[in-house]
């Protein structure tokens, strides 16, 4: 049997910061030898982000989602397999409005994501301003542990340390060993409430040097029990769509992982990694 390769992050034109067409993706999918892909759509409340409506947020129209998903299955649904997920941007002040939402609407797959702590998105800088970057990094993984703690309603946390993709020092380095407490305590919180852990390809093109996260977290992830890990390439457009998936894989195993997950609706499903 070959290995059956699946990309578990992307956004489409169905999310403010993407123009990327559903069948362009698909199609690139099958030419980059996918079994399977999942669009993970932004949904973030009280967000910084440009393009966020009245009320500050980011907010899909479910409606258009919809009927993309249903249009791209018609259209490929016998070469790939399409599931229709979101990344929620996950915040304390924003439980209410998110409990809302997903009572509302269901998915095959949910990734919970830090964009914005305090009010204060990470992608535009403003998060950094006035922190010294140990300050930033370690106020950046208590609030991914907050997260955790308060909003458990995810099925891999995204991105684990994303704070270095945006470079607010010029010099993105971590010492693992600096934030080896808070780390450890994040993958724990995981671990004991039954949650995965994304690998989000998207580093090496950010030119961050690494996957998020590093081998390091993935390692003591699967030394501490972990074993629910998925992975995506967090494409906006075409070309990056199954971007350093197999690369991925090939970590994952190095790290000492037999297994890499896949979500279909909300229940994993367990890829035998060869
Ligand atoms: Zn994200
Ligand atoms: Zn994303």
């Amino acid at each position: 049997m070959t290995q059956k390769y699946y990309d578990y992050h992307m956004h489409s034109l169905v999310s403010m910061d993407s123009s990327m067409d559903m069948s362009d993706a698909c199609a690139q999918a099958v030419r980059t030898g996918m079994s399977g892909i999942c669009f993970t759509e932004h949904q973030d409340y009280f967000s910084d982000h440009a393009a966020k409506n009245s009320r500050g947020h980011v907010e899909i129209d479910m409606d258009f989602y919809d009927r993309q998903i249903r249009l791209v299955q018609a259209q490929y649904g016998n070469r790939l397999s399409i599931c229709q997920g979101v990344e929620l941007g996950l915040q304390d002040c924003n439980v209410e409005e998110v409990r809302a939402f997903l009572s509302q609407h269901s998915f095959d797959y949910i990734i919970g994501s830090v964009h914005t702590i305090e009010r204060k998105e990470i992608s535009t800088g403003a998060f950094y301003e006035g922190k010294t970057k140990d300050a930033a990094y370690a106020a950046y993984f208590r609030a991914v542990y907050d997260m955790i703690m308060t909003q458990p309603i995810f099925h891999c946390l995204g991105h684990l340390d994303l704070v270095r993709r945006y470079k607010g020092y010029g010099d993105n380095a971590i010492d693992y060993n600096k934030f080896s407490i808070l780390i450890d305590e994040i993958l724990r919180a995981l671990i004991e409430r039954g949650k995965g852990l994304e690998v989000n390809t998207a580093g090496i093109r950010y030119g961050v040097g690494s996957m998020h996260p590093d081998m390091p977290i993935l390692k003591r992830y699967r030394q501490l029990g972990g074993e629910i890990i998925t992975c995506g390439s967090d494409a906006h457009r075409r070309d990056h769509v199954a971007m350093d998936i197999k690369e991925a894989y090939a970590l994952l195993k190095e790290c000492g992982f037999t297994y890499v997950s896949r979500f279909v609706g909300g229940k994993e499903e367990k890829i035998p990694l060869k």
